[in-house]
């Protein structure tokens, strides 16, 4: 993975930079010293490493804009920084960019219980939101499963989703409105606390958009009732695919249950062993929760039990307690943490058709085969959301590059089963060299050319998102 050499000029900048920005911070919201910055070296993609020049934690939308002042008169890169859980080096620095982290950011700043809608500020963690509200019956939707460290700004930047998000949709679907501060230090405000907003849909265009537009510092979120009960079912099976026609078949049977989760064995051996949450030991399994009342419950998951028998499951075991249905979740809830106990991996996040699983899954495994790497695969089946993790050894020299290799293989493979390069975790420096497969010139084109409008000249985030090839004639006019 390239990156651009950091440039001499900004470097040779940089007292006068941390002089300025303490001129507009508190003295304990610039960081400078090189032992310190290195807490932000990396995000959860930690293959890729680089400290920055600087850190800022502004703690108001005010700070925000003068930071970025500064930075675009002195013409020095920016990275925005939530929690920097990003699993695709959105939150990479450079060496000559300064890492401007929104986690000081964390009020809620306005409930409205009658419009359905919370404002805070864009440090706030995505679980602490639905804390925020919960007491009086209301959750926020989109959960990923980081959504006890992540920030709602790192979400809105990345679009990210979850598990319960077939259901609900993900953070562009709950997102109403936003504060952005602009690189030239302009606040701008998109959308509200009502539905829709006229004109452009700017706010569509911001949720997703990598930090590559402006810096988001405060969002409106739509909040939903709790629902009356919900209930898991999970369901064995003794091959991938089978356990992918099923998906397939749940969801073309038109019920609209509010996750289906799959796990294969090499995650659900690891799971057991971390978590003991008694998966049985089979190739692989399905979570399935629904919700409702008590009776609607039980007719979905009759339904849903009825198409699964027709697959010859190994196991069929619907949640009788809350105790049952905490168990089964455990084991997918820990998958990641599981994993990591193993070996070094690379979490993949590709999207594709649901009717593809079965194919896409067996591919994987031949490809897993050809390239000698273990590949475990534990994701969102029923939006088909695909997240394979790559297990590989960082400290034997080449393995991480056959680990890319490989994950470039399936995220290809993704695109061409009429699916795309990612579903929730965003392109950032992972995927940022295979957009061209994705997208033809012209897409990337009109893309780069948003970037022109709210970022002339290019400071914001670099080299995430567009391949550097392709962007450079964007990125040499701006300079
Ligand atoms: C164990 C684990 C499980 C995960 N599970 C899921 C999951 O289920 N679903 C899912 O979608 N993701 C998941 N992720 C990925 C990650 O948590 C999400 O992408 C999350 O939204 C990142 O939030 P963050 O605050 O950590 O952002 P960061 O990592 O700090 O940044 C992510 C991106 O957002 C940009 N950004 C940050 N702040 C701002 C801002 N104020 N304004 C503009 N841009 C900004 C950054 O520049 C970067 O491009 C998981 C990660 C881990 C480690």
């Amino acid at each position: 993975m390239e990156m651009p050499a950091p440039d001499p000029t900004v470097l040779a900048r940089k007292d006068a930079l941390i002089a300025r920005f303490k001129e507009v911070l508190p003295k304990d919201a610039v960081i400078s010293d090189p032992v310190e910055t290195r807490a932000y070296e990396c995000d959860a993609l930690t293959a890729y490493k680089c400290p920055p020049l600087a850190v800022v934690l502004p703690s108001s939308t005010q700070e925000v804009a003068a930071a970025l002042r500064i930075c675009h008169e002195m013409q020095v890169p920016v990275v925005p920084r939530g929690a920097g859980t990003s699993l695709a080096g959105g939150a990479l620095p450079s060496g000559d960019s300064v890492i401007l982290g929104v986690a000081r950011l964390t009020e809620v700043l306005e409930t409205d219980f009658d419009n359905r809608f919370v404002r805070v500020q864009a440090g706030r963690t995505n679980l602490s939101v639905t804390q925020a509200v919960e007491e009086e019956g209301f959750f926020y939707a989109p959960d990923p499963s980081s959504q006890l460290a992540c920030a709602i700004a790192g979400n809105i930047a990345m679009n990210s989703g979850g598990a319960h998000c077939l259901k609900y949709g993900v953070t562009t679907n709950n997102l109403l409105g936003v504060t952005m501060v602009l690189m030239d230090g302009t606040v701008i405000e998109l959308g509200g606390p009502h539905l829709d907003a006229e004109g452009l849909d700017l706010l569509g265009l911001v949720c997703g958009s990598e930090g590559q537009l402006g810096v988001v510092t405060e969002a409106t979120l739509r909040i939903l009732h709790k629902p009356e009960g919900a209930r898991p079912v999970l369901i064995g099976f003794d091959s991938n695919e089978v356990a992918g026609q099923c998906v397939s078949d749940i969801i073309k049977a038109g019920i609209l249950p509010v996750a289906i989760e799959f796990m294969d064995r090499p995650c659900i051996r690891a799971t057991e062993a971390f978590a003991g949450a008694g998966y049985p030991d089979c190739e692989a399994l399905l979570i399935v929760e629904v919700e409702g009342s008590d009776a609607e419950i039980d007719a979905q998951l009759e339904t849903i039990s009825r198409i699964a028998q027709q697959h010859d499951p190994v196991e069929l075991r619907q949640s009788a307690s809350e105790e049952e249905s905490a168990r089964i979740w455990l084991g997918r809830k820990s998958a990641f943490g599981a994993m990591g106990q193993i070996n070094d991996y690379m979490c993949l996040d590709g999207t594709i058709p649901v009717s593809q699983l079965p194919f896409v899954l067996r591919r994987i495994g031949e490809m897993s085969a050809d390239y000698g790497l273990e590949v475990a695969n534990v994701f969102h089946a029923g939006d088909g959301n695909m997240h394979p993790l790559i297990l590989f050894n960082a400290n034997t020299p080449g393995e991480l590059e056959r680990c890319e290799a490989l994950g470039a293989d399936i995220l290809k493979l993704c695109v061409e089963a009429g699916g795309c390069l990612t579903g929730e975790h965003g392109v950032g420096v992972e995927k940022r060299d295979l957009m061209s497969d994705q997208y033809a010139p012209a897409d990337l084109e009109i893309q780069m050319a948003v970037k022109d409008v709210f970022d002339p000249a290019w400071l914001l985030n670099p080299a995430k998102v567009f391949p550097l090839d392709i962007s450079r004639a964007h990125r040499d006019r701006a300079a």
